[in-house]
């Protein structure tokens, strides 16, 4: 069977200025263009939020459309720079001096030292009260760092942003350590390193990052890794699986259920060579909890 060839693709990701303004959001620098093979773009209407759950605007140019107009994009290719391992090293030692440990530590009596081998494996820091979510793949490249806040009840610390909604407190260690944005590398999932620290276990897929520290604790045989939200979980993000051979079990929070299970079963045709499969002890479970409720009310 040919594969079918479509006119228009997405302008490839290549730092900050590759995105456009989104014509539904209006948020800046988040829109992929379509464009055609010679870097022309179909319009400004035509491509798709990276916003997926908040915006969801996507538009596929459909019938004739004249782009001779436009002008081309230069795409131009900006080399990633990585955080350094001395950029981690400068927060870890205080890596417990945040909400979240502390809960895990006092309100769910975890092990102190377990706990603290658990962090170290991940890379995790503190900075101004807030947990840092070091993104390390599997060559130990550092692309990014995630700054959250949390209550001392576990919750996310919540704030009021401009158009009035409610939020979780974030920052990204770009802003802290003022390094220039344009260079920041693509993000990659929250533990991706571990494959290559413990290439003997299988895999485990969830969602947050401390959903992954939760299950790293309780059951340690697997390597915990986390997408980081609903929509990254697609074959592309997958693809540095493909020469490890490894078992993947996908474990959704109770509100993706059905979108991680459906995805899955897209990534098997696309990736015949994974094996990879859904655990539905959510679905059939007791119910309406999240992987990580359950671990903790197991102790
Ligand atoms: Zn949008």
């Amino acid at each position: 069977m040919e594969k079918t060839k479509y006119k228009y693709h997405l302008t490839p990701y290549a730092g900050r200025s590759s995105r456009t303004t989104c014509p539904n959001c209006k948020r800046q620098h988040c829109f992929s263009l379509y464009i055609d093979s010679e870097n022309r773009p179909a319009g400004p209407e035509y491509g798709v939020c990276d916003h997926k759950k908040e915006c969801g605007y996507s538009r596929y140019p459909s019938g004739k459309i004249d782009n001779s107009a436009f002008e081309p994009i230069k795409i131009e290719k900006v080399e990633p720079v990585y955080y350094t391992r001395q950029d981690v090293a400068n927060y870890i030692a205080n890596k417990l001096d945040n909400n979240l440990c502390k809960y895990l530590l006092t309100y769910c009596a975890l092990d102190v030292h377990r706990l603290k081998n658990i962090l170290r494996d991940y890379c995790v820091g503190s900075i101004d009260g807030g947990i840092i979510f070091w993104q390390i793949d599997e060559q130990f490249r550092i692309h990014r760092g995630k700054v959250m806040w949390y209550n001392p009840d576990g919750h996310r610390t919540k704030i009021l942003s401009s158009d009035g909604t409610e939020r979780g407190k974030i920052k990204a260690m770009w802003q802290f350590l003022k390094r220039d944005r344009k260079f920041e590398p693509e993000m990659c999932y929250f533990g991706q390193h571990l494959i290559t620290l413990y290439p003997g276990k299988s895999i485990v897929l969830v969602e947050s990052e401390k959903t992954a520290i939760i299950g790293a604790y309780f059951i340690p045989k697997y390597n915990w890794i986390a997408t980081l939200s609903l929509n990254n979980f697609n074959a592309h993000r997958l693809n540095f699986l493909k020469e490890f051979q490894k078992a993947v079990i996908v474990c959704p929070d109770k509100d993706g259920y059905y979108k991680w299970a459906e995805q899955t079963e897209k990534i098997k045709r696309l990736m015949p060579e994974l094996k990879i499969r859904v655990n539905d002890f959510i679905e059939n479970g007791s119910g309406k909890e999240d992987l990580a409720d359950l671990l903790l009310k197991k102790e």
